[in-house]
């Protein structure tokens, strides 16, 4: 492992060296969103050292700020955002690809998170064994890309979900109960954080994992103290996997309005919901919307071959003449009305993509416009911003130290030009991103 990362990491993890960590950084006249979800405050002077963030004060009270500055004037100051909802080195260009999951795709890809400002991702199943040693390194401080946590290689059923391209080591298919706790208790050993289940038949096309694998996966990831997330679809599975206990649906229910009976036992359970938007729209997102293809924001995180393929007209016919089109749209819909009901219920909703699971979800890329979409869905901004940052921090067991603006938290910061709390495309426009104080070149700088 003979990798230059480490050469850069080292002033990183050094604890008084290395003058970018350790100097004060104050942002003055900067509006700050918090992440909390309450209102922007206005004019003030933030300051971190170290890596933690210092001070939050009035730019009044502040005479004349030590170390370095940086002008926040006209700019907003937020957490960097998480996904809770990922994946990695899945996507070779512009497909699938079962071999690229190797450490320096990873790494590339965990960059790139990085830099749009993505500090902290999910990597919710298809991993190989080798992401344990890129967590292991970061959580020995060489922090270097978003920092990872993992879902290990994830379960799913013997000919049927994930439909993804994959080798036999990132993916285990139990066929009874007992081999389904034999690999969480593989995971465990692994020290996994999470477990995940696909539970989805694919329209009717696909055996659907039974409530007894589920349930002997839930119990005995339980066992072992860690948290599972399920792919989910029909709202009878959601209640079925919310009443066994499940932690996080990681997908908006689709079939069907969320009803009554799901909120309450959600509510009672304290189960998170992520309505990864992204997936469903991703099937016809940029035949809607071909001006993407040409903005900076999106042509920094993807492939020329990508690109290329979404532009061309043979691209175009295909989505248009899919059956399948229809339903992805029908599934958008009905997942951005539950997203509304999710939000107006007061049921815990974070923040994922399934950025990386295919070519069109774009890792970095797709975060940003997945805030978008939410706020197209009929939440605030400021709700969108507080799921995708403080209830993912939460979720990942991580609010102690990051996920809001607070005085001792992490800097783990994005400076944006203009106001996201009053136009949410303005986390798109990225002026500097600290990574637990540490500078990183945004992507379209
Ligand atoms: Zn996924």
């Amino acid at each position: 492992m003979s990798f230059s990362r480490f050469a850069l990491l080292a002033a990183f993890s050094l604890p008084v060296s290395g003058q970018a960590v350790t100097s004060t950084v104050t942002i003055t006249h900067v509006r700050v969103i918090d992440g909390t979800g309450h209102a922007p405050l206005a004019d003030r002077d933030v300051s971190f050292a170290q890596g933690r963030i210092v001070s939050i004060q009035p730019a009044s009270a502040v005479k004349s700020p030590s170390g370095k500055v940086v002008d926040g004037t006209g700019k907003t100051l937020m957490p960097a955002l998480i996904n809770a909802h990922g994946h990695l080195a899945l996507v070779n260009g512009a497909k699938n690809d079962g071999d690229y999951y190797t450490e320096p795709h990873v790494m590339d890809e965990l960059r790139q998170y990085e830099r749009y400002g993505v500090l902290h991702m999910l990597s919710l199943g298809l991993n190989r064994d080798l992401l344990y040693g890129i967590r292991a390194e970061q959580r020995a401080g060489k922090v270097d890309g978003a920092e990872v946590f993992t879902a290990d290689r994830g379960i799913g059923v013997p000919d049927g979900m994930p439909p993804i391209a994959h080798e036999g080591d990132q993916l285990y298919q139990p066929k009874t109960a007992g081999e389904a706790r034999e690999y969480v208790r593989a995971a465990a050993g692994r020290h996994a954080d999470f477990v995940k289940v696909w539970v989805d038949d694919g329209y009717g096309t696909k055996p659907k994992m039974t409530p007894e694998i589920y349930g002997a996966v839930i119990d005995e990831a339980h066992k072992h103290h860690i948290k599972v997330a399920a792919h989910v679809f029909a709202l009878a599975d959601a209640k079925h996997l919310v009443a066994d206990g499940v932690d996080v649906l990681a997908h908006s229910v689709r079939d069907a309005p969320i009803d009554n009976e799901l909120i309450a036992a959600m509510k009672a359970h304290g189960t998170y919901y992520l309505p990864t938007l992204t997936v469903d729209s991703s099937f016809f997102w940029f035949v809607d919307h071909p001006e993407v293809l040409q903005e900076p924001f999106f042509t920094h995180a993807a492939n020329p071959d990508l690109i290329a393929m979404l532009g061309s007209d043979a691209y175009r016919q295909k989505v248009k003449n899919d059956p399948q089109t229809a339903q992805h749209r029908k599934d958008f819909a009905m997942a951005v009305r539950n997203l509304r009901i999710a939000e107006d219920a007061g049921l815990k909703v974070g923040f994922g993509t399934d950025s990386g699971a295919m070519p069109t979800r774009v890792p970095g890329w797709a975060e940003h416009n997945e805030l978008a979409m939410m706020v197209t869905a009929g939440l605030t901004p400021l709700q969108v911003i507080h799921c995708a940052t403080e209830v993912d921090a939460q979720l990942l067991g991580i609010a102690a130290t990051t996920g809001t603006i607070e005085t001792g938290k992490y800097a783990d910061l994005l400076l944006v030009e203009g106001d996201p709390s009053k136009n949410i495309l303005d986390t798109q426009k990225i002026a500097s991103i600290w990574h637990r104080g540490h500078p990183v070149e945004p992507a379209t700088k």
